[in-house]
């Protein structure tokens, strides 16, 4: 049998999946197409290029979701955070990163592994043996698209994201909103309460629709708008095309009866339904959008009920290559019709470099333990890497699915703790504490063996 595991794409996902399986004893062979074959946002050849920003966001372990995926890469001996933090630039409390000499640092020491090798030229097809981890990413070439959404069904694999924003269920008023799902449709209770309505008076709609119109904007990139705009309109598009247009859209009145105010007919009404099993994350219906973030927290703020609201996710539309994870992929990120292969990074629908760095080192240990026979437990669902891993292969609605930053509404809820406000310093403190412990277990049970090619 073949012991040489390939990995499609040199981005954040397949750096690190490639050092993983590399320092676990196994022969790796990343396939990168680039400089042969371009995409609209990458510049160079290394490995690991950092496309837009430069930073990797909060690198507070103790108070944010992201800081802690930091803090349990590096205790994993991430390469990608190894040289983040030997190329990271003075900003606050962020990690931001010096990208040109961070990409070329990841590509030196993976070309120095003696585990290693790097072969240039595009894979456009899913082989049918051997192991295989694909971390094409978001700009996924269009051959190898073809190919895998022949695989998988075409409504399994998306070539845009056009994300809602994402709500904390604890930080909405439901002294305002209320549950109901329109004409109480639904054969049991909880689908007859499936969404939360927040309701509008016409003065408040049209105080919106005001600031929908004022809101800035960013600009769509050449060719993102093609096939995005059939479906899914963003809502300040709506209401430039007339200011009704919102209300009888997404935010059409009819079908509900508000308990607070049972008398009062309410003038448009926002809807939000569950994003996650837990319950602990709604989404926007409706409301994907091109406002920029600033903008978008003022005006859904607007939104009675949504006042104190803290956002998991703001919303966005993007050229972006995602599968539908929680139908396609099993809990070790294989593709359940075809174990041999993986996938890792952006294109599982995470979002974010460190959040597609962390999948990838999953994904290599998984793929390496798999080549090497070892048993692996599943990573522990109270780690933010098992937060993620699971709200992708199984936790989150597969049929809104959307891609998904690392948060706190991804974990469980650690009993006796306070909800709402008050209580979030206390809160995620004892998420983080309870993830570093998850964590540092789980890392025992699978070292790094720094052995011998097998
Ligand atoms: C325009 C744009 C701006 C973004 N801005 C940000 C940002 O500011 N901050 C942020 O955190 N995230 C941003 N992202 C998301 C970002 O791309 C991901 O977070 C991260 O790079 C994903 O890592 P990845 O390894 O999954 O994919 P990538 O880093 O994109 O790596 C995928 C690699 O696969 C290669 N590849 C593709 N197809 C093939 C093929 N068929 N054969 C061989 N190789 C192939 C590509 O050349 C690429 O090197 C942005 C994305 C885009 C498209």
């Amino acid at each position: 049998m073949d012991k040489t595991l390939h990995i499609v794409g040199g981005g954040m996902a397949g750096s690190e999946a490639a050092w993983q399986a590399a320092r676990m004893g196994v022969n790796v062979v990343i396939h990168e197409m680039r400089p042969q074959v371009g995409t609209f946002a990458h510049r160079t050849g290394d490995l690991a290029e950092m496309v837009c920003s430069n930073s990797f966001r909060s690198d507070d372990d103790e108070q944010n979701a992201v800081g802690l995926l930091h803090w349990e890469m590096r205790k994993a001996g991430g390469l990608i955070m190894e040289m983040a933090d030997a190329h990271r630039l003075p900003a606050g409390g962020a990690l931001a990163v010096d990208r040109d000499p961070f990409a070329r640092a990841v590509t030196d020491r993976l070309r120095a592994h003696p585990n290693v090798s790097v072969e240039t030229g595009e894979i456009t097809d899913l082989p049918d043996d051997g192991q295989w981890i694909f971390a094409t990413g978001p700009l996924t070439s269009e051959k190898l698209g073809q190919s895998i959404a022949r695989e998988t069904g075409s409504t399994a694999l998306a070539f845009f994201d056009a994300i809602a924003p994402i709500v904390y269920f604890d930080t909405i008023d439901m002294d305002k909103a209320w549950m109901q799902s329109r004409y109480d449709k639904g054969d049991t209770e909880e689908e007859r309460t499936a969404y939360l309505n927040c309701p509008m008076d016409r003065d408040q709609y049209e105080a919106f629709i005001d600031a929908l119109l004022a809101a800035e904007k960013t600009e769509f990139h050449e060719g993102e708008t093609a096939q995005y705009f059939d479906g899914c309109l963003p809502i300040e598009v709506m209401a430039e095309r007339g200011r009704e247009t919102l209300r009888h859209g997404p935010m059409k009145p009819v079908g509900l009866t508000n308990p607070h105010q049972p008398d009062v007919k309410a003038h448009a009404v926002v809807q939000l339904r569950r994003d996650n099993a837990l319950g602990t994350l709604y989404n926007i219906v409706g409301f994907q959008t091109k406002m920029k973030y600033g903008a978008q927290t003022s005006v859904f703020k607007m939104i009675p009920g949504l006042e104190n609201a803290a956002f998991a996710r703001l919303g966005g539309i993007h050229r972006n290559t995602f599968l539908n994870s929680p139908t396609l992929l099993d809990a070790q990120m294989r593709l359940r019709a075809r174990p041999n292969i993986r996938f890792a990074g952006q294109i599982t629908g995470v979002e974010g470099y460190v959040e597609s760095a962390a999948m990838g080192l999953l994904a290599g240990r998984l793929a390496a333990a798999e080549l090497l026979g070892k048993d692996v437990p599943a990573p522990p669902q109270d780690s933010a890497m098992g937060a993620l891993i699971h709200h992708i292969t199984g936790g989150a609605e597969a049929k809104t699915f959307q891609p998904m930053n690392v948060n706190f509404g991804l974990f469980r809820p650690v009993d006796g703790l306070k909800g709402g406000r008050r209580g979030r310093r206390d809160r995620y403190k004892a998420y983080t504490d309870r993830a570093k412990a998850a964590w540092s277990d789980w890392l025992a049970q699978c070292p790094l063996d720094e052995s011998e090619p097998v």
